[in-house]
């Protein structure tokens, strides 16, 4: 096993490991913090908006990129504090258009994300921790155990660069999915963050209905997301539809079983035309059932849903298979007549270790333990 990557003994009940850091960082900072920085530093307070103003809206990434700003005030903060994003180590491009990135975080640790172009709009796959405390038996990001939590930073920068790494015209739509490596909800304050600082209208400028983050079912997670007045859209990685099932491949429903789930979904307030989107992922002669179909529908249809049927994506030593396609489209059937909106989505990249942690566990070697 790898440096780095073995399995850590926290659990999805305790809070991830943090990155300190040694320097400051203005990259780690919203547009508060960085005017409340400037002003200590005995500047201007507006000085602080046009270092956000740099760093998110035109991407600089090296201080003397900073022309908005005088040399001496340059001179002063590259005195004090890292410009640093995370750099993108590895590119592997697919058939299907996507890219997969590899990167290489300032400890030296590693994580991915996806670039999926969907027509005019881009889809970008970010990671939310190092690792993952999760621990779902089919996933090999749940293999590795978890790490750390990525820094607020570290998740805007994944943005940066692979936006950096794949130039479109300012106009494209750009969508984020917490879809890549851990599970968002166990990082919530430095996802919610780095959502605010990529939804603020003088940076990206992203818009928060096109940012989903995606959970395993952390209900203490869900019920806290639910009070954000600005907050990601939300998508539940349900991937089972019996208790028993869940739990032998999701611990977390040992936890927050199914019923705790479908409550705690009736109850979340959603906005007009908003959604919850729930992932299933179809592991043959496990969860793939027709019977399962029928549970799916009337799971799903206790509140506004639509259903991402997700093919899984095989990893070696996980010991479960895909399902055929006959069974995708019996079961797709199955979902439309009962009225859901349903899709098949296949782990974009399939060809490259497209699904989430396959890149990362591929690099370092990492067999399953
Ligand atoms: N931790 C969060 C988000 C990251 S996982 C969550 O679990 O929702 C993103 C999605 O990938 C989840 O729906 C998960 O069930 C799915 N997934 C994980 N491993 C997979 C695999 N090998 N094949 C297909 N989907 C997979
Ligand atoms: Fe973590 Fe999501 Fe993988 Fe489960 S499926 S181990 S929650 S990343």
């Amino acid at each position: 096993m790898t440096a780095g990557l073995e399995p850590k003994t926290f659990t999805w009940d305790s809070p991830a490991p943090e990155l300190a850091f040694s320097q400051t960082r203005p990259t780690e900072m919203n547009r508060e913090e960085l005017r409340a920085w400037l002003t200590a530093l005995g500047e201007p307070a507006f000085r602080g908006d046009q270092l956000f103003d740099g760093l998110h809206r035109h991407r600089f990434s090296a201080w003397n990129q900073f022309t908005n700003l005088s040399q001496a005030l340059r001179t002063k903060l590259a005195a004090t504090a890292e410009l640093s994003w995370p750099e993108i180590t590895e590119s592997v491009p697919s058939e299907d258009g996507s890219t997969k990135h590899a990167f290489r975080l300032s400890d030296g640790k590693q994580i991915e994300g996806v670039h999926m172009p969907y027509g005019k709009r881009t889809t970008l796959c970010l990671s939310s921790q190092v690792g993952c405390a999760m621990g779902c038996t089919f996933c090999a990001t749940g293999l590795m155990g978890i790490v750390r939590n990525l820094s607020a930073g570290e998740i805007v920068g994944q943005v940066m660069a692979m936006l950096n790494a794949h130039p479109h015209p300012a106009s494209t739509p750009v969508n984020l999915v917490f879809m890549g490596m851990g599970e968002p909800l166990h990082n919530l304050d430095n996802v919610m963050k780095a959502f605010n600082i990529l939804t603020d209208a003088g940076g990206l400028g992203l818009s928060p209905r096109r940012i989903t983050v995606s959970t395993s079912g952390l209900v203490s997670g869900i019920q806290r997301l639910a009070t954000y007045p600005k907050r990601p859209r939300l998508a539940l990685s349900l991937n089972a539809t019996t208790d028993d099932y869940r739990s032998r491949i999701m611990p977390v429903n040992r936890v927050w079983n199914l019923a705790a789930l479908a409550e705690v979904l009736r109850r979340f307030p959603l906005e007009k035309n908003e959604r919850i989107t729930l992932e299933y992922v179809l592991l043959q002669g496990v969860t793939d059932s027709l019977e399962d179909g029928r549970r799916l529908a009337s799971f799903a249809q206790a509140f506004p849903s639509k259903i991402n049927l997700i093919p899984f994506n095989p990893h070696e030593g996980s010991g479960f298979e895909p399902p055929t396609e006959a069974r995708i489209n019996q079961l797709c059937g199955l979902l439309s007549k009962a009225g859901l909106i349903v899709s098949v989505r296949r782990s974009r990249g399939q060809d490259v270790a497209g699904a989430c942690g396959q890149l990362v566990r591929e690099a370092r070697g990492t067999k399953r333990p």
